[in-house]
């Protein structure tokens, strides 16, 4: 017991080792890779990032220009975000929130004007 008092008092005593999340909020790390985000109105349907996911979470439809992102499939690579060549698929630094149920982003639009919409998919996530 008394080998473990320094260690109780500094505890006690000292800075807290956790943070008192959500109300603080611990900054990302610089290089940190977070969500995607599709700014479809100068997204070009080329389906490059289609091509190069490597958990096959994004379908691109040249034609009925759409752009369909599942979330829960992602990992979060970036490779898709560094081979848009219009740079419209970005990639957050801040980490992802989790997710409550399973959902697929389905953005629609054409080069001049777009509509976005979220589908949601009944199956709940897993833990
Ligand atoms: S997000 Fe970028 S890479 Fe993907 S289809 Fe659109 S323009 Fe092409
Ligand atoms: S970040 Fe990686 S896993 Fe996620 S959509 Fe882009 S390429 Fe696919």
């Amino acid at each position: 017991m008394f080998n473990m008092t320094p260690a109780i008092l500094r505890n006690f005593l000292g800075d807290r080792a956790t943070r008192r999340y959500p109300h603080v909020i611990r900054p990302s790390f610089e290089n940190a890779r977070g969500a995607i985000h599709n700014d479809i109105h100068i997204c070009t349907f080329c389906g490059v990032c289609a091509a190069k996911c490597p958990s096959q979470c994004i379908a691109v439809e040249k034609k009925a220009a759409t752009w369909s992102y599942n979330p829960s499939a992602c990992v979060c690579c970036g490779v898709c975000a560094e081979s848009c060549a219009s740079g419209s698929l970005q990639q957050e630094r801040n980490y992802r929130k989790p997710f409550r149920e399973k959902e697929m982003i389905v953005l629609k639009g054409t080069s001049s004007s777009a509509v976005n919409d979220t589908v949601s998919i009944s199956a709940p996530a897993q833990p």
